[in-house]
């Protein structure tokens, strides 16, 4: 099970997002992006499956179109 290395919110769903995936795998591959909707943390998929903070150079590296979609989902409610 992944968690959230900030918040450690396990992290059960993923989300496509257009332009960035070129195909429908949703499985992450070591190196992915990942951003947690409750903390808005960056973190990257390491080789082993788990996921590290990103650095501040690799979260300077997250496209805008992604920021904007973060924008848009309804976050900050952990599930109680
Ligand atoms: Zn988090």
């Amino acid at each position: 099970m992944m968690e959230c290395p900030v918040c450690s919110t396990v992290v059960d769903a993923a989300l496509m997002v257009p332009g960035i995936h070129a195909t429908l795998d949703l499985s992450p591959k070591p190196g992915d992006l990942s951003i947690c909707v409750y903390c808005f943390a960056v973190a990257i998929f390491t080789d082993d499956g788990r996921l590290r903070i990103a650095t501040p150079k690799e979260c300077e590296e997250v496209p805008d179109s992604v920021l904007k979609l973060i924008g848009t989902l309804p976050t900050g409610r952990k599930p109680s």
